[in-house]
C-alpha cells in the first residue's frame, strides 16, 4: 500500500504549482537551459527511510549544497582550529559571490559564500580533493556519484568572478592551493550530480550526527557535523538567511541549480528540487515546499514542541 507521507509529499507539489516567478541561474550557460517545471521533494528519516515523490530521479548539480560536506571534510582533514583560521563563520548578509572579507585579518567571513567555500576547497586535502568529497557523497547516498563534466565545462567558460576572488583571497594569504586549482576544483566540487533522494540521504546523515543511517558508517565526526550544521543555520540561504531561519527553522542549504537541503538534528533530513530562483539566488518553488513541509510537521528548531 502506498505511503500516506508519499500522497502528503504530492500534495505540497500540488499546493506549490502556481509560485511560478523566477528563472533558472542564467549565469551558467548549461543551467540556464534546465527545464524550470522539474519539480521534487525527498525526505529521509534518521532510520533511513526515504520517501520521494516528483522527478524524484532526475539528476541535477549539487552546486552550492556541496559546501557543507567540503566545510566538513576540511575540518576533518585540518581541525577546526586551522580550518577557522582561514574562513570565519559569521553570516556576511551579501549575496553569495561577494568578496565577503573579515575587515579585522581579511578571511572569508563564512564557508557558504563563494569566497569562504573556494578557500574550504583548498584546504580539503593536498591531493585529488573532488575525489575525496566524491567518495564522501557516495558513502552517503549509497551509490557512486560523478561530475557533470558538460556543467563544469560551462562555469568553467564563465569563472571570472570566482578567479578573480581566489587571486584576491590568494594575495590575502589565505587559501591553501594555487587560485587556478582552488577555483577548478570548487567548479567540478560544484557540479556533482545528485537527485533529490541522494539529497535526502545526505541531509539525514547530518541530522544524525555524521553516521549514515542505513549503512551505519560514520562519515563525518559528531563535533565536525555540529559545525556543519551550525554554519548552515546562520549562513546557509545567503543574504535571505534570516527570513529563511524565521520562516522555516531548520539549518539549510541551497544551490543555484534549485536544489535545497534542510536538516532536522535528530530527525529528519529533506531535500527539495525546482530550477526557477528568487532574487536571492535560492529556489523561489523549493522555499515555499520547505516552508510548507515546516509548517505542517512542525519542524521550526524554535518551537517547544
Ligand atoms: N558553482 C556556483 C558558483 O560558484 C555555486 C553557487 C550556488 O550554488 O549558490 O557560482
Amino acid at each position: 500500500m502506498r505511503s500516506p507521507i508519499l500522497d502528503y509529499l504530492d500534495e505540497i507539489i500540488e499546493k506549490t504549482a502556481e509560485v511560478t516567478g523566477g528563472a533558472p541561474a542564467d549565469y551558467i550557460p548549461e543551467l540556464a537551459a534546465a527545464d524550470p517545471d522539474r519539480v521534487a521533494i525527498a525526505m529521509c528519516t534518521v532510520s533511513g527511510t526515504v520517501y520521494a515523490v516528483g522527478d524524484a530521479e532526475d539528476l541535477f548539480t549539487i552546486q552550492s549544497m556541496s559546501k557543507p560536506f567540503a566545510y566538513g571534510l576540511a575540518i576533518e582533514q585540518r581541525g577546526l582550529d586551522e580550518v577557522l583560521e582561514h574562513v570565519g563563520v559569521e553570516p556576511s548578509g551579501d549575496a553569495f559571490n561577494e568578496l565577503s572579507l573579515d575587515p579585522e585579518n581579511g578571511r572569508p567571513l563564512n564557508p557558504m559564500i563563494n569566497a569562504g567555500a573556494i578557500t574550504t576547497h583548498s584546504l580539503m586535502c593536498t591531493t585529488d580533493p573532488v575525489d575525496r568529497l566524491l567518495t564522501l557523497i557516495g558513502a552517503m547516498v549509497e551509490r557512486p556519484v560523478e561530475v557533470d563534466e558538460k556543467v563544469a565545462a560551462s562555469e568553467q567558460s564563465e569563472a571570472s568572478r570566482n578567479l578573480g576572488l581566489a587571486y584576491l583571497l590568494d594575495a590575502q594569504g589565505v587559501l591553501a592551493s594555487p587560485p587556478q586549482d582552488a577555483v577548478s576544483g570548487y567548479i567540478r566540487q560544484c557540479s556533482t550530480s545528485v537527485t533529490v533522494r541522494d539529497l535526502a540521504l545526505m541531509a539525514a546523515t547530518l541530522a544524525n550526527g555524521g553516521v549514515q543511517p542505513n549503512t551505519g558508517e560514520r562519515v563525518l565526526g559528531r563535533r565536525t557535523t555540529r559545525q556543519v550544521l551550525s554554519v548552515m543555520a546562520s549562513c546557509g540561504m545567503y543574504d535571505a538567511a534570516g527570513d529563511w531561519f524565521t520562516a522555516v527553522g531548520i539549518p539549510a542549504k541551497s544551490g543555484v541549480a534549485g536544489g535545497i537541503i534542510g536538516v532536522l538534528p535528530g530527525q529528519v533530513g529533506l531535500a527539495v528540487f525546482s530550477p526557477r530562483l528568487d532574487a536571492h539566488g535560492n529556489s523561489a518553488r523549493g522555499v515555499k515546499m520547505m516552508e510548507l513541509l515546516s509548517e505542517d510537521m512542525d519542524l521550526h528548531l524554535m518551537d517547544p514542541g
